[in-house]
């Protein structure tokens, strides 16, 4: 507990939740230049960027509307008790540069931002974006060598290229970061697997580099606990990142996505998912693909926000830990 008031989002039982300039989680809102920038332990950014989408963009607006929803996030956990906001010093780092004219130049200017972040020793919780993003967010992160991964998603984007031979989309991400030595693939475990195929080459890709798949069916067979016990026994206590797709959603609870698949995660089973990586060595997380354009309700973006307060306590224990 640090008790650093400056750094503590602004109740809702002193200013309704619904007022003033939304910032994620209601904490403050800062840059680079900020006086209190070297305190800042965990960093809520977004990356307004959605140029690796090969079906139903949108996911560009997705920090916007995930700041808006993120108003409502009190600021402990319900079962836990955990709370992010006095464990460590969070604030909302804005979004991240980005080029929707370029796709290049995109994944130039988010490594370079986390680069950045990893120099300042800043946790980001990421808000996509397309999955695309999370190539850049490792090739800032892992610049040291080769990070585990768990990674909710009801696809592996371990695709080698789309459209004779092109390779930086949201379905390649993790197959370029393993070839960049970015992940270590025998600490990349992959969860919720499911949904039509091309060929399933990008399954016998990433098994034959030592990838754990655990397809939607397969999680079927086994309790949370059975299938969480395994992740943590894959990656291990070595440095570890979390991405979230929210396509692994079941699309009846979060249908404003690119690409969804039937038979996904209840949020519930999504919640009781993230909490079983407490005491992981975590250097980030991302919430990806919520795209606002095709969630007519908000709710996509609701269960989005909801989750990402999760994954913050997750962060928050393992920052504290250190
Ligand atoms: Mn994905
Ligand atoms: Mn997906």
């Amino acid at each position: 507990m640090n008790g650093d008031k400056f750094f503590e989002p602004v109740s809702g039982a002193k200013s309704p939740r619904f007022a003033g300039v939304p910032s994620f989680m209601r904490l403050p809102a800062m840059d680079f230049d900020h006086d209190r920038i070297d305190d800042v332990q965990i960093g809520l950014i977004g990356v307004p960027w959605d140029g690796g989408t090969t079906n139903r963009p949108g996911a560009r607006h997705g920090p916007r509307q995930l700041r808006d929803l993120s108003t409502m996030i009190r600021a402990t956990h319900p079962v836990s008790y955990i709370s992010p906001f006095k464990m460590t010093n969070c604030a909302d780092l804005g979004d991240c540069p980005v080029n929707p004219a370029d796709l290049n130049d995109t994944l130039d200017r988010v490594t370079n931002f986390y680069s950045e972040l990893k120099s300042r020793g800043i946790v980001p919780m990421t808000a996509g974006g397309d999955h695309l993003v999370s190539l850049p967010v490792l090739r800032g992160l892992a610049s040291d060598g080769p990070v585990g991964m768990i990674h909710f998603d009801a696809h592996t984007d371990l695709f080698d290229s789309y459209f004779d031979g092109f390779k930086f989309t949201h379905g390649t991400p993790f197959r370029r970061a393993i070839e960049e030595g970015l992940l270590d693939p025998k600490r990349v475990v992959q969860i919720g697997i499911r949904g039509t195929m091309y060929d399933g080459e990008d399954i016998e890709w990433g098994r034959s580099q030592g990838v754990t798949i655990i397809t939607m069916d397969e999680f079927a067979d086994h309790t949370i606990g059975e299938v969480m016990q395994q992740a943590r026994q894959t990656v291990g206590d070595a440095p570890t990142y979390v991405s979230f797709d929210i396509d692994c959603i079941d699309p009846a609870f979060a249908p404003g996505t690119g690409t969804p698949e039937i038979g996904g995660f209840t949020t519930r089973e999504a919640q009781l998912l993230v909490r079983r990586l407490e005491g992981l060595n975590l250097i980030g997380a991302d919430m990806v693909e919520v795209s606002p354009p095709f969630d007519e309700s908000g709710n996509t973006a609701w269960v989005g926000v909801s989750i990402m307060f999760e994954l913050l306590c997750m962060l928050a224990v393992s920052v504290d830990s250190r």
